[in-house]
């Protein structure tokens, strides 16, 4: 009984009916028309589709697909609203809108939608309630517009399906191993073993083994964006500080384009379960953290360019340049460095080989997935080693916590401490290193070794989950800003004098909080020199950052 009326109650969260107050102000956005009966609203690979609220008959949304012919995914009646959070993003529509028979509607254009959502409050929630929800739907009901052919054996279909869902697109995967559709697919495109993974997008166009960038250019991610203006600040990096930076940044009408080199999230996207965040008392999955964030920072108008990595930056004259991986440029008045760090990796010489395909540096459901009943190896100490030992406890057979010194308490929080030992499916082996990746095209073994005692062990351990400490994402930054003896970039008081006249600082103030050697400049969150690498930090500087970027565009503007 509890239930289906909490079915219900998502259906109607969902797909809700606007009442006639409602109704009427939304009309205010767009304009009221007649529709006849056969009529295609938008179809599946539209860009910036209008948005459509039904005001009498009904209107179908199909996902079209040549091979297996249309789905239904739902019937809209009157007083209901087309779309989900592509609406926000200007993104292709995932699905096609046709009219079951004659009808009538209000017709908004994306900019009017911005508009409603940012002013109306009630009807911005219930709008933004429903397109989260849809979008979470046709994720679990896989319905999308793309299908990866891949293995579960190779990197590259892990790199893809973990970018896929980072981006929180909804995709159909078929394994050539296992699937008779895999096959089917084979056959049709005449594709051959080292074409795998496939990327189908949109039945069409096919990409035979895929870079991340040419699968958000295929799946259309930054069509929208337009990168020729000069922004009021660039943000690099859309981990939990540069999505901050981007919702403050946009909801107080600045101009913010955010350049991410992989999905968002960051880091903290790769965490199965933040537990220390305030105000999510039960923990919330890094994934879902960002996927809120993100859209948060799309209603507010923000852009933001997926698989677009900064090379370098042009600091010589304001407006300062970006240098993109494509050797496209980007101006911007001010810059906010959010690029964080990513974990150092394994000293065996044949590491690449393994990366992706038995060495992972996440611990979500994507990786989680591939190792059940296994057992597995988590390297590290600190707490993201103890959140992953007990997320993988949960699916492995055995997790074996390998850290290089001689116990956890100067590195992990007492809680996770107590979790591990309390779990019989986790050993926790101190001064133990791994020296050694066997196997042949995935991994199969590994030798780890005691270095207090020297002695090395043969292991049939297939996965091993990397957390070892951080180093910065800060070589794109060339000589531009000053950085620490770690890479880390200074800012504020922690710059010295010496450094600032090494560094050429033109002005007569100081730098001010979060600014680098170098005038509107900022860095904020792992990059960063001092920070406490912690989300609620990220978060927290991302948001002050905006603040003194103001005051930076203020100092620019002639009075
Ligand atoms: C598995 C795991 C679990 C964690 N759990 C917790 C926890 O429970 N609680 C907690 O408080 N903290 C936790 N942390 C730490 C937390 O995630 C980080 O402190 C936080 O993510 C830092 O945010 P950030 O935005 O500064 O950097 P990051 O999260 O590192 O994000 C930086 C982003 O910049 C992008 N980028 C880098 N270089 C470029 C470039 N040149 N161009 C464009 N983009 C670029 C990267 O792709 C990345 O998306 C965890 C970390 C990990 C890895």
């Amino acid at each position: 009984m509890a239930d289906s009326s909490q079915t219900m109650e998502r259906r109607e969260q969902t797909f809700p009916r606007l009442t006639p107050a409602q109704l009427e102000r939304v009309t205010a956005y767009g304009r009221r028309r007649a529709v006849p009966e056969g009529e295609v609203l938008f179809r599946q690979g539209d860009e910036a589709v209008n948005f459509y609220v039904l005001l009498r008959g009904e209107m179908d949304i199909i996902r079209p697909d040549e091979t297996a012919g249309e789905t239904l995914v739902v019937r809209h009646v009157a007083g209901e609203f087309t779309g989900e959070t592509n609406m926000l993003s200007g993104r292709r529509s995932l699905v096609t809108a046709r009219m079951v028979g004659d009808g009538e509607l209000v017709e908004i254009s994306p900019a009017g939608l911005r508009q409603l959502v940012v002013t109306d409050s009630e009807l911005s929630e219930l709008l933004m309630r429903a397109f989260i929800l849809r979008r979470v739907a046709l994720i679990s009901r896989h319905l999308g517009d793309v299908v990866l052919v891949g293995s579960r054996h190779d990197g590259g279909t892990l790199r893809i399906a973990e970018f896929l869902t980072r981006n929180a697109h909804p995709h159909t995967y078929l394994d050539v191993e296992r699937d008779e559709g895999a096959r089917t697919i084979v056959d049709r495109f005449h594709l051959r073993p080292e074409d795998i993974p496939v990327l189908i997008c949109r039945s069409t166009r096919v990409l035979k083994a895929p870079s991340n960038a040419e699968v958000a250019e295929c799946l259309g991610f930054n069509a929208s964006i337009e990168t020729e203006k000069v922004r009021d600040v660039v943000v690099v990096g859309a981990g939990p500080a540069g999505l901050s930076a981007a919702v403050y940044a946009a909801s107080e009408g600045l101009d913010v384009l955010v350049l991410e080199a992989n999905a968002p999230g960051g880091q903290a996207g790769s965490s199965s379960k933040i537990e220390n965040y305030l105000g999510f008392p039960t923990g919330i999955s890094g994934q879902a953290l960002a996927g809120r964030a993100f859209t948060q920072a799309q209603k507010f108008g923000a852009d933001v360019a997926i698989a677009r990595t900064a090379r370098g930056l042009d600091c010589r004259a304001t407006p300062y340049a970006l240098e993109l991986d494509d050797g496209s440029r980007v101006r911007a008045r001010a810059v906010v460095i959010a690029s964080g760090a990513r974990y150092r990796k394994l000293d065996v010489p044949n590491l690449a080989h393994f990366e992706n395909a038995g060495v992972y540096y996440g611990a979500t459901f994507v990786e989680a997935q591939l190792c059940e009943g296994e057992e597995v190896v988590v390297v590290g100490g600190g707490n993201s080693a103890g959140q992953a030992a007990v997320y993988l406890s949960g699916i492995a057979r055995h997790v074996h916590l390998l850290v290089r010194a001689g116990g956890l308490a100067d590195t992990m929080s007492r809680y996770l401490i107590r979790r591990i030992e309390e779990s019989p499916a986790i050993t926790l082996r101190t001064r133990t290193e791994i020296v050694g990746l066997n196997g042949n095209g995935a991994l199969d073994s590994l030798q780890w070794r005691n270095t207090a005692t020297g002695q090395v062990e043969d292991q049939p351990v297939r996965h091993v989950f990397c957390m070892m400490g951080a180093t910065p994402n800060t070589t794109w930054l060339g000589d531009c800003v000053k950085l620490d003896e770690k890479g880390f970039v200074k800012t504020g008081q922690d710059l010295l004098p010496e450094e600032l006249t090494g560094t050429g600082w033109p002005l007569t103030r100081p730098p001010m909080l979060l600014e680098t050697s170098r005038p509107g400049i900022f860095a904020v969150g792992d990059v960063r020199a001092g920070n406490v690498k912690r989300v609620a930090s990220a978060v927290g500087e991302g948001s002050i950052s905006i603040q003194l970027v103001h005051r930076v565009l203020a100092a620019l503007t002639p009075v």
